[in-house]
């Protein structure tokens, strides 16, 4: 396999090649044959936890000198990094898992390299966020990636405030300890009825699956129907978008059950108005009721 070896304008000739790897998010099949190919040539690797990438790179049967560089370290790293490239090193850059860059450290070290002129290439692969998307069923067209929403409730609401209106597909990490409270805010900003997607431990043994709308979400997580362990990447649909056009559901509903039965109306206002069928059942029993209370 070739792997082209340009200096970037302003680097020395023998300058090497800062690769950005993406590593599996738990199924350690997801190495790619050009991941392995790289690192079997590289100098050296930059790993968020040596001891993490030292157990992947015994996996694929390679021994290669490791630096670490994590959130705490990167800008004190960066100097003898780029003095390594600088001098005609190809380096790998791989974070715990996933793509490095999102949500993970990387990004100095990417942006100074490019600056000093170093060819800086991906190897593409797993991400959370784009496996999740990729299976949820949910517009991708455009997207908002949102990442981690702040630890406390306060900030977390404020910052839910300010996507409520976003008309994109929303995509959040979460972690396990956190989940059942930003579902509780995700559900009083954004609506219970709002469509959401909930994947659990992605590509691993207990890889799952939970939908379809925000107040679905909320009852599974407190009855402990949503298993409390592992990794969660949840997507949420966008404003009035992939949740369909629910301002219209209730004037469709309106109108079909003066002229229909309750389920029947209901099926045909989901499809007419492009939301799920149960939030449609639910909007047109309440409907329904309210119509039969005496006034
Ligand atoms: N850079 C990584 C990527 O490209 O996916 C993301 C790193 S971020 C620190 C880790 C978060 O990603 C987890 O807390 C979880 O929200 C999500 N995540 C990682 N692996 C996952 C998996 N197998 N299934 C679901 N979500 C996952």
């Amino acid at each position: 396999m070739a792997v082209a070896k340009l200096a970037g304008a302003g680097a020395p000739e023998e300058a090497g090649a800062l690769f950005v790897a993406a590593t599996p998010i738990g199924n350690l099949d997801d190495v790619s044959t050009r991941l392995t190919a790289v690192l079997e040539r590289a100098s050296g690797v930059a790993a968020e936890d040596t001891r993490r990438t030292r157990k992947l790179l015994h996996s694929l049967g390679i021994r290669i000198a490791m630096v670490s560089l994590h959130a705490h370290n990167e800008r004190s790293r960066i100097p003898e990094l780029l003095e390594r490239l600088l001098s005609g090193e190809d380096l790998v850059l791989m974070s715990d898992a996933g793509t490095p860059g999102i949500s993970d450290p990387g990004m100095r070290l990417v942006r100074e390299a490019r600056q000093s002129g170093i060819r800086v290439s991906p190897l593409p692969g797993p991400c959370a966020a784009v496996a999740a998307l990729s299976v949820a069923g949910f517009p991708a067209d455009r997207f908002h990636f949102e990442g981690f929403l702040p630890a406390r409730r306060a900030a977390r609401r404020a910052r839910l405030r300010q996507l409520e209106a976003a008309p994109e597909t929303l995509v959040f990490y979460e972690a396990v300890h956190r989940l059942t409270a930003a579902l509780e805010d995700m559900q009083q900003v954004f609506g219970s009825e709002r469509r959401a997607f909930l994947a659990r431990e992605l590509t691993k043994i207990h890889e799952s699956a939970y939908g379809e709308t925000l107040a679905d979400l909320c009852r599974k997580a407190a009855s402990g129907t949503i298993v409390p362990k592992g990794e969660f990447t949840l997507v949420v649909g966008g404003a009035g978008r992939s949740g369909g056009d629910e301002a219209a559901l209730e004037s469709v509903l309106k109108a079909l059950l003066g002229e229909l039965p309750t389920a029947q109306a209901a099926r045909l206002g989901a499809e007419i108005a492009g939301v799920p069928r149960r939030v449609a059942y639910r909007r047109a029993l309440k409907l329904h009721a309210r119509e039969q209370k005496p006034c």
